[in-house]
């Protein structure tokens, strides 16, 4: 696997990949370490998962410069996403015994009965590039604290990250094999999906590819968790508080240099304020400053590769043909790396990549509506159902259409985010399942039920 530094298209490392045999080898030890871990006290688990994030906030630097050189994050973001692993390594520390405490059942006289929360075996994760630590954490902490081992297939653009990952529940003191990086191609991932000692899937990433990885398991009765792409609406009512309302925006599509699966991604805005909100998110998106990912300073780093530049633009160019206008950027800049500026495309036509597709990089597509019931009629005139956003001065009007929005879920004056303590997933092509919180934590075990008479 080569890892190409997208900010400058030079080759920066070359790692070996696993063949077959190591993959049997790692099924193998997966299976045996299940055993013991399984009968861990999860007091044991939880101290463990404080030592994950002790370690990674005492290399902080070393795995955000990792990142950025392997995906293009700018540098501050990257050593923001591990301060947010070691938060969700520190959540389930403090909370797993709670979420799976046995739950008792009215019952007849006499009777216990429960359910108890067991877990399942190795569970497979195939992962993107986008949020490298970020994506594989959210699976790993619940899943290894409740006594579940882990087996990743990383995107193969990131593969040091990966090994990084497996280093730092090695270093923390998780035994040897309860965490395993697979250096494999997606040609491999059917295969370990065939193999009686996987219990279960989760994928992160494109809708073909979390098709691929649910039929393969749904095939083989394993269950799986999808968490895919998404187009969220960011609607802006008459009432918005506009100052706000356009700095947020801003963040809101560049973040992560415009490659978030929960970024706003098409701007559905009121007739009354739709020029002021159009002229504010154009020049607070001409004004990020584009470049080098390792300087602090950096709004916006490169995309994380040509190929997906190349797919970029030829979706922005795709729109312009058939009516779109773009009101800044538009094209990728002329210089070594795969930089693409912050871009600002009106009148989408509804049949046009921006209005329909996934842009997964800083391009904002802007609507204009007439009134709320257009802008909940756009809003969820999309495949997609991950995220979305409301901006009103108006709780209680916010807290409405919040519920009209088809997506899961919805935030009212806040950007679209991902938090150890709610629930994260999709509806329609999002995906399907949980993660993050009590419910991700009860995706991957047995619900047993226990009566005794
Ligand atoms: P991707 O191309 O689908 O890759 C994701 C992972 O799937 C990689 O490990 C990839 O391996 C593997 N893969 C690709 N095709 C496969 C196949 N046919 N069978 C089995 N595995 C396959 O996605 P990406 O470009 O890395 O990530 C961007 C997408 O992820 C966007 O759509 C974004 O919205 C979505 N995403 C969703 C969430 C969420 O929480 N809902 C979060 C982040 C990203 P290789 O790298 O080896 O091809």
């Amino acid at each position: 696997m080569n890892v190409v530094n997208p900010a400058t298209g030079e080759t920066v490392e070359t790692y070996e990949t696993d063949d077959e045999a190591d993959v049997v080898t790692a099924l193998d030890h997966a299976e045996s370490t299940f055993e013991s871990w399984r009968k861990r006290p999860q007091r044991d688990r939880e101290e463990l998962l404080v030592s994950a994030a002790e370690i990674l906030r005492e290399r902080q630097s070393e795995y955000a410069e990792l990142i950025t050189r392997e995906m293009g994050k700018p540098i501050t973001q990257a050593e923001s996403e591990i301060e947010k692993c070691a938060w969700v390594c520190e959540h389930y520390a403090e909370y797993a015994s709670t979420y799976l405490e046995d739950e008792y059942h009215p019952s007849p006289a006499g009777t216990e009965v429960k359910t108890s929360y067991e877990p399942l075996g190795p569970i497979f994760a195939v992962m993107p590039w986008n949020f490298p630590f970020w994506q594989v954490f959210r699976f790993a902490a619940p899943n290894l604290v409740a006594g579940n081992v882990g087996l990743l297939k990383h995107a193969s653009s990131v593969p040091g990250c990966a090994l990084a990952i497996e280093e730092v529940f090695r270093d923390a003191g998780f035994p040897e094999n309860a965490f395993q990086t697979l250096l494999v191609s997606s040609d491999l991932v059917e295969d370990v999906i065939d193999d009686d000692r996987v219990k279960a899937t989760t994928l992160t990433g494109s809708g073909p590819a979390g098709s691929a990885v649910a039929a393969a398991s749904g095939e083989r009765i394993k269950k799986s968790v999808l968490e895919l792409g998404g187009s969220d609406p960011f609607v802006v009512l008459d009432d918005a508080d506009l100052e706000t309302t356009i700095e947020k925006g801003v963040r809101a599509r560049n973040q992560n240099s415009g490659q978030s699966c929960i970024a706003a991604k098409r701007f559905i805005v009121h007739d009354d304020v739709y020029d002021e909100f159009v002229s504010g998110l154009v020049e607070g998106a001409a004004s990020l400053t584009v470049g080098d990912p390792t300087d602090p300073e950096t709004d916006v780093g490169p995309q994380a590769s040509a190929e997906l530049l190349a797919e970029l633009h030829d979706q922005v160019e795709r729109s312009v043909a058939a009516g779109a206008t773009v009101e800044t950027g538009g094209e990728p800049l002329d210089r070594d790396g795969a930089f693409y500026p912050p871009t600002v495309l009106t009148d989408v036509p509804d049949d046009s990549p921006a209005a329909r597709d996934e842009l997964f990089g800083p391009v904002a597509a802007v609507f204009r509506v007439d009134d709320e019931s257009e802008a909940m009629a756009r809003a969820n005139d999309t495949r997609f159902g991950l995220g979305g956003s409301v901006w009103t001065t108006d709780r209680e009007r916010g807290e409405r259409l919040a519920h009209e929005i088809e997506a899961g879920c919805v935030y009212v004056n806040r950007v679209v985010g991902s938090d150890p303590r709610v629930p994260f997933g999709g509806v329609g092509v999002s995906g399907f399942g949980r993660e993050l919180s009590e419910a991700g934590i009860k995706e991957f075990v047995n619900r047993k039920t226990i009566w005794v008479q």
